[in-house]
């Protein structure tokens, strides 16, 4: 098999309504760059790439004479071509290689007719339990609904996210507001569900002190751990060292370099392995095996998802033996998919591994038009900015947070 071509389409899917994080905001919508690479044998290959609010399509342009000829299954030799890691320090490709390595083994496991799973070592469970990723939400404009920012609304929120999916582990995507509302909001949550598990995640926006403080309030509760309260390895360890319950991290320990500083000197309990951080799927495969050699905890990161790159960490969570937590994912958000066949469907708060040949996934072409017409109409947004706080930025650690009494829903039509 040979590549004889790619091509990339940046779409916008709307979400039921924005999503506030420490960081910013996604502006009601996903921006995704869908990836198709094309082989000689006319299979087609899919890919994804996104989550910042930026279309990716010139980079993949940029791809084409590193990619044309080449042979799909050459996975290693297609990592050193355009992601080495010495030769990476101009520019990074290490998302890039991500989406790629979908597409390429989306073919070979058409080629060869099995599902990517099987490549990857096989499957060792069907369906994967995921959690409800719950965020602090605007207001939809156009509607007015959807928003979840009061303590009885990210109460409302998580029944309705049971009801409706199935989940019994709920993820609080914190950092928005002052850390003191935050602990009620999810001591409120866990209190209202004492049967289900519970995570934090403020985004590596605390300081130390405060990571501590924090952690020690929550240590009666359900707690599957505290995810990135405090940023960087020192600063993890620093609070690992005061707390009793374990810390995860989806932002200190992203590349095999971390992780190897992680068990040299322990930081963090559990590793949230992402297909895109990482730089492909067999990556994650490989973290997740260094993580059972010292008995770390592996975990499932989102960074924003279609069902591509969710069909991806689908087959990862499928082939990882040591998978004991639910994975995230912000599928729920969102109001609709690309995929043949329209979105995935949670049952008893889990998703079926994909078992068509490839990633077993396809796009649905009309879909593909008409929110890469969303895409033109809308254009990027600024994932770090709050639409209703312009010129605002998080400080490391911070101490300027956003005010639970606001209710006011935001032009999101201001770029
Ligand atoms: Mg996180």
């Amino acid at each position: 098999m040979k590549i004889t071509d790619i091509r990339a389409t940046t779409v916008t899917v709307p979400l039921e309504a924005p999503l506030r994080h420490a960081n910013g905001c996604h502006w009601g919508r996903f921006v995704r760059t869908i990836v198709e690479v094309e082989a000689d044998n006319g299979l087609i290959g899919l890919g994804e790439m996104g989550g910042g609010g930026e279309s990716s399509e010139a980079v993949f342009r940029g791809m084409r004479p590193y990619l044309l000829g080449h042979d799909p299954a050459r996975l290693e030799q297609l990592r050193f071509r355009i992601a080495n890691p010495t030769a990476s320090l101009y520019n990074n490709r290490t998302q890039v290689l991500a989406a790629l390595e979908f597409a390429c083994l989306d073919l070979m496991g058409q080629a060869w007719g099995v599902p990517v799973s099987e490549i990857l070592g096989g499957r060792l469970r069907d369906r994967v339990p995921f959690a409800s990723y719950c965020f602090c939400r605007y207001p939809n404009p156009n509607t007015g609904q959807g928003e979840v920012r009061t303590i009885d609304q990210w109460v409302a929120f998580v029944r309705d996210m049971k009801q409706r999916c199935g989940f019994t582990t709920h993820k609080v995507k914190a950092g928005v507001f002052h850390p003191d509302y935050e602990l009620e909001i999810y001591r409120a949550i866990a209190a209202q569900f004492p049967q289900d598990r519970v995570r934090f995640d403020p985004n590596a926006v605390w300081s130390t002190e405060q990571a501590i403080r924090f952690g020690r309030a929550i240590e009666d509760l359900n707690n599957d751990y505290l995810e990135d309260p405090v940023f960087g390895l020192n600063g993890m360890r620093l609070a690992r060292q005061r707390l009793r319950i374990p810390l995860a991290t989806n932002t200190v320990v992203v590349n095999f370099e971390q992780l190897a500083a992680n068990i040299l000197q322990p930081a963090v309990d559990v590793v949230l392995l992402d297909t895109t951080f990482w730089g492909g799927i067999r990556p994650c495969v490989k973290a997740a095996s260094i993580c059972e050699s010292f008995q770390l905890g592996v975990a499932i990161h989102s960074s924003g998802e279609l069902g591509i790159q969710l069909a991806t960490m689908l087959h990862l969570a499928a082939v990882i033996p040591n998978l004991t937590f639910a994975a995230d994912a912000h599928y729920h958000h969102l109001t609709d998919d690309i995929l043949e066949g329209g979105p995935m469907h949670y049952e008893q708060g889990a998703l079926a591994v994909p078992t068509g040949p490839g990633l077993g996934v396809r796009l649905d072409r009309e879909k593909l038009r008409k929110y890469a017409e969303l895409y033109r109409e809308l254009g990027d947004y600024p994932y770090d900015q709050d639409p209703l706080r312009p010129g605002w930025a998080a400080l490391v650690p911070n101490d300027r947070w956003a005010d639970p009494h606001d209710d006011r829903i935001p032009d999101l039509r201001r770029r």
